[in-house]
């Protein structure tokens, strides 16, 4: 019967709709998904009778004229904002002492999105509503229907009205904004905005094209026999109707419970991929939000506290040009010191000098800062001001601020760069860079100290460092015996570094320490790197033409083959890499957490790569194995609410026993 062969298709797809964006965790491979998609598809062109409005084919998108406002059932009311933990725990204060019995709370993350009401008839998805003013808001039915965090058919026939707010990943928000910004398009402020753009496109085939997502944070039943008692329990039962709902969610037996929770993600909201902007907290008990009752704007049993900002405006003192590694020139905002996120911040990034052009940043301006996963952050944008248009237009430099040089763009880049090969500036960046962690990790040697060697004429090069004799130490000023020994001694214990350290030091272009780790292990040791030739180098994995050629050329100029041969003469050896040691991590992909007992992360790597494993910082679904230590944060939740294994450091010594 093709009817029942449609139900079937639109049960699959649903489901594995559900599976991939409500619970992360994929059903179907996309091929599978096709072919079902496909199918139904022409089967519903063939009887087009049977096509009805909760196909998930009806996600595709049509063109509107325009929004036609809407009356909402139930008002939306707005939330209290309270901005600290006083003021929080007061307002718990307040609520307990109506109660004999003792009032939980619920928290959950407040998401930076746009809030809608969306319409469940007998479990169909009929109607979307905006937020508008509470009272009235604009039917975008059709747009909502192309987002698939968004259920068109219920796993249970209940007639509601569920709440949710639309956001776009902030991922997502960078590649919209880089590819707009190439095709001469809007450029968006952030994620708030481009979601609202998308969503109010009259044609929603662009809707579906951006990567929209819901989460929802509440429901209203028709039939109040279907509510549950409380809304933690609510929202577990809209989750398993088939909603996406965030898995950081808290039941708190009491406001220190609830402020704990606030506290613990106002810092770890920078490592999620949407916009939070603070906690929403509510009377867990229906019972007693009910007695709690409303005030002409808002519920007396919630109350919204909201993170310090992500985002400020404050003023641009100055740009400070800094002169990095490469000889790349790059513009630093510096700023009247401001509150942002949690910290001060005086210090912003300007990227380069096209992009001070796009804003039209000047001197004297009242900037947008905002914080993001970055340290620094970033100027997103200049504020209209009366003042704006009598301040001098900024101009790019024409020299290098440190040694006059004249300055270059290189070919198909925007960045200006310093050519100077004596330029003090790179020299000192070059020294930094090879004593710094991320390379060879020369503990006790920093900036200053460099610095301070640079300027009294011991070193020019990384290669003098290790010509430096206790004397030359002890000469510095303040520098005593103890000192001047940990750093001699710091140097030398640098010289049988891990081959992938050395790689990564030498700051060969488009090289950093992830190339370099394939390097190390592909070739083992150093002679045989600079043996290779660039097919070869070509086809390794992750390595591709351009690079090769830059590693070739590399090993090839003269100026470095005399480098290498003296850091040799000075006793520097790179240990060799391990060789592979088995192939029973082979596919799998490890993510690290916490602090271990028995070795470093560092070392933990080294294990798995050795056994044929992957490492990556961020646990998807594509994770194998979570190895977690003490302490282990957000990303041990995550790997429990995808369901990936968490090894203890135990379990996997036994692993590779
Ligand atoms: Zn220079």
């Amino acid at each position: 019967m093709v009817i029942n062969r449609i139900k079937f298709l639109k049960d699959e797809i649903n489901k594995s709709n559900y599976k991939y964006y409500v619970e992360e965790d994929p059903y179907l491979s996309d091929f599978e998904y096709d072919k079902l998609f496909a199918e139904l598809r022409e089967l519903e062109e063939k009887h087009p009778l049977l096509k009805t409005a909760d196909s998930p084919t009806q996600r595709v998108g049509s063109v509107s004229e325009k929004f036609f406002s809407h009356k909402h059932k139930y008002r939306l009311y707005s939330l209290d904002n309270t901005y600290n933990y006083e003021d929080l725990k007061s307002w718990y204060e307040k609520i307990q002492k109506e109660f004999k019995e003792p009032v939980e709370l619920v928290c959950e993350l407040k998401i930076d999105g746009l809030a809608i009401a969306l319409t469940y008839d007998k479990g169909i998805f009929t109607l979307g509503v905006t937020r508008g003013d509470g009272v009235t808001g604009e039917n975008i039915t059709n747009n909502l229907k192309t987002i698939k965090a968004i259920p068109l058919k219920l796993f249970e026939e209940k007639s509601v009205e569920v709440r949710g707010e639309i956001y776009m990943p902030k991922t997502s928000f960078e590649r919209l904004n880089e590819e707009n910004l190439k095709n001469g398009e809007k450029v968006f402020a952030n994620p708030r905005n481009a979601a609202s753009g998308s969503l109010r496109q009259l044609d929603s085939k662009i809707t579906a094209q951006r990567d929209l997502s819901m989460f929802t944070y509440t429901g209203i039943f028709e039939n109040s026999a279907d509510t549950p008692d409380n809304h933690y329990d609510g929202m577990m039962y809209l989750k398993k109707l088939g909603f996406k709902i965030n898995p950081n969610i808290r039941l708190c037996k009491n406001a220190d419970e609830a402020i704990n929770f606030c506290k613990e993600w106002e810092n770890k909201r920078f490592e999620l991929d949407y916009a939070t902007d603070g906690v929403v907290i509510k009377v867990n008990s229906f019972a007693q939000q009910q007695e709690l009752g409303f005030t002409a704007r808002a519920p007396k049993w919630a109350t919204a506290f909201k993170f310090p900002p992500e985002e400020v405006t404050t003023k641009l003192l100055d740009v400070e040009l800094n002169v990095g590694k490469t000889g790349a020139v790059t513009p630093v905002a510096i700023l009247t010191p401001v509150q942002l996120g949690g910290s001060v911040v005086q210090r912003a990034s300007l990227h380069n000098f096209d992009e001070i052009k796009r804003l039209d940043v000047r001197i004297g301006d009242s900037v947008l800062i905002k914080k993001a996963a970055e340290i620094i952050p970033k100027v997103i944008k200049v504020m209209e001001t009366d003042e704006h248009d009598n301040l001098p237009v900024y101009t790019a430099p024409e020299t290098c601020p440190c040694c006059g040089q004249k300055l270059e763009t290189r070919e198909q880049e925007v960045v200006l760069y310093c050519t100077n090969p004596d330029c003090p500036a790179i020299n000192k960046e070059k020294i930094n860079y090879w004593a710094s962690k991320e390379a060879m990790d020369i503990d006790n040697i920093g900036p200053a100290v460099i610095e301070q060697l640079y300027n009294s004429g011991f070193i020019k090069t990384p290669v003098d460092l290790y010509k430096l004799t206790m004397e030359d130490f002890l000469s510095l000023e303040g520098v005593k015996e103890k000192s001047a020994s940990n750093m001699y001694e710091a140097i030398q214990k640098s010289k049988n570094n891990p081959l992938k350290r050395f790689i990564t030091a030498l700051s060969i272009r488009n090289v950093g320490k992830e190339t370099a780790d394939i390097l190390a292990c592909e070739y083992g040791s150093l002679e045989n790197l600079m043996a290779a030739n660039v097919e070869e180098l070509a086809e390794i994995n992750g390595i591709g033409d351009k690079i090769a050629e830059e590693i070739f050329e590399y090993f090839h100029e003269e100026k470095n083959i005399e480098m290498l041969k003296n850091l040799e003469e000075l006793g520097v050896k790179p240990a060799l890499a391990p060789k592979a040691v088995s192939d029973i991590f082979k596919g799998a992909t490890f993510v690290l957490t916490g602090t271990l007992q028995n070795m470093t992360r560092d070392e933990a790597s080294e294990i798995i790569k050795s056994h044929g494993g992957k490492t990556s910082s961020s646990v998807s679904k594509n994770t194998t194995y979570v190895l977690a230590g003490a302490n282990a944060g957000s990303k041990l939740d995550k790997a429990q609410n995808l369901e990936i294994p968490i090894l203890t450091e135990n379990e996997f010594l036994e692993m590779i026993k």
